[in-house]
């Protein structure tokens, strides 16, 4: 058996997505409306398909993967996990550091694992047209890319600084047969009220999403994608730690400690959730979030209701938030901007159920430097922040002289992200952390819902 790559056969493609939601120790905190009441289904059906939105609020453990979906999924699924023997011998730890690989779909991350559901579940109910926000590109990608494997039209939405600095992430798109307009834009009201308050607004995602969702709200025929954050996007990525179970066995080895970038969570609970019945059943381990320091929403944020917005046109969520009119610092190049994350990643770590981290920004893209050098895969830059952590447990070890299985997902490559490499290697990149006079200002603008 090979022991730098363990492979599944496309039969052990997991058949059925791992829903956490049943297993929580508390349930979950409901999503509120505008009336500061539980959202309902039925508000919902403006921008979500049916089955989406059963899956947003569903009891239920395991739910069966469409076959279309399978179909879709095969093109790059089941995805590698590595053992990085080369980063460990570079590291001379006695930790044994693997990495599940998810830069292997066509987009180059994990995203399309939940792109392909989405418009499969979309186009079952009679939409035609997708319409999504992006910032550093990966995700409009991702729905570019199912869209044209299911017939469905996507516009993109993406942060303007972005679509300016990211002129091959808009070709990719337009290449999958996607619109690309750089948001704010005066398609929408949201952007329209944007850009005559500041020409010059250079985009956020929170704003981005407000453009896609009053579009998507406003046409019979058009959806709204997420691509993080939402239950039933952590419930598709599930797919990855179903795997990630299978090939430990394969090599009878188990993880100590999981780390994921964190974003919106969708790595996070993606890798995280299908191995906490092992953690409720006694088994020591340590699941960590990582995220930036200039974006430190689990670490510094408040665990309140907030929007998922800027404008205020999403349900409320109780979560760690930066607060909705979150502008990330502009020296800021490694992604992980949201200002909130996922209400269930947020609830499993405020019980103390999953951990977090937060790490600088430079010793982020050292380590996807290092990372490089040694395995040959140059990390995106959000994953970087993942290898940052895994190299400090894996020195940790080397310190304490201790055996320790590290895994952790390499959520994709970085091949459309030289230009931040670019700027890290030009000494360009600074560390930066989030002001706590920001913070104070933040609360200030949260909903006021206990
Ligand atoms: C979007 C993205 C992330 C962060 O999103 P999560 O939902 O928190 O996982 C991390 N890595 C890559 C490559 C991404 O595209």
């Amino acid at each position: 058996m090979s022991e730098h790559k363990i492979l599944l056969d496309e039969s052990e493609l997991p058949t059925h997505w791992y829903n956490v939601i049943p297993d929580l120790p508390t349930p979950m905190a409901p999503y509120m409306g505008p009336d500061k009441q539980p959202v309902t289904p039925e508000s919902m059906q403006a921008i979500f398909p049916p089955a989406i939105i059963e899956q947003e609020m569903s009891d239920q453990r395991w739910i069966e993967i469409p076959e279309p979906v399978r179909e879709a999924l095969y093109l790059w699924r089941p995805s590698p996990l590595y053992r990085a023997k080369r980063l460990e011998k570079m590291l001379d730890t006695p930790a044994r550091i693997y990495f599940k690989y998810e830069g292997v779909s066509p987009a180059g991350s994990h995203k399309p694992n939940s792109a392909v559901a989405q418009a499969y579940y979309n186009k079952q109910a009679g939409i035609h047209r997708m319409t999504t926000e992006t910032g550093a590109g990966q995700w409009g990608s991702s729905l570019a890319l199912a869209g044209q494997m299911f017939g469905l039209d996507v516009r993109v939405y993406m942060v303007d600084v972005s679509y300016r600095q990211k002129p091959f992430r808009r070709s990719m798109m337009e290449t999958w047969g996607a619109e690309v307009i750089p948001s704010p834009s005066r398609n929408t009201e949201a952007g329209r009220n944007a850009l005559d308050k500041d020409p010059e607004n250079p985009g956020s995602l929170g704003l981005a999403i407000s453009e896609a969702v009053e579009e998507a709200a406003g046409r019979k025929d058009t959806n709204y994608g997420l691509g993080s954050v939402l239950n039933h996007v952590l419930l598709h990525q599930t797919v990855i730690g179903q795997e990630a179970k299978k090939q430990f066995e394969k090599v009878g080895d188990s993880p100590d400690v999981i780390l994921a970038p964190c974003g919106g969570g969708s790595n996070v609970g993606g890798i995280m959730f299908p191995f906490l019945a092992d953690k409720a059943a006694g088994k020591d381990i340590r699941m960590v979030a990582v995220e930036p320091t200039s974006c430190p929403t689990l670490t510094r944020g408040h665990y309140a209701y907030d929007y998922g917005d800027s404008v205020g046109l999403t349900p409320i969520m109780k979560m760690y938030t930066l607060g909705h009119d979150f502008m990330p610092p502009g020296i800021h190049a490694g992604g992980l901007r949201y200002h909130g994350d996922s209400v269930l990643v947020s609830q499993l770590y405020h019980e103390g159920i999953l951990e977090a981290v937060a790490v600088p920004q430079v010793a982020t893209f050292e380590a996807g430097v290092m990372f490089a050098r040694a395995q040959g895969i140059i990390p995106a830059p959000e994953s970087a922040h993942a290898v940052r952590a895994a190299i400090d447990e894996a020195l940790q070890a080397k310190e304490e002289g201790k055996e320790k299985t590290i895994l952790f997902t390499l959520s994709g490559h970085g091949h459309f992200d030289m230009a931040a490499y670019d700027r890290y290697f030009a000494g360009e990149l600074e560390d930066f952390d989030y002001p706590e006079d920001a913070l104070g200002k933040a609360l200030r603008t949260l909903p006021d819902i206990e």
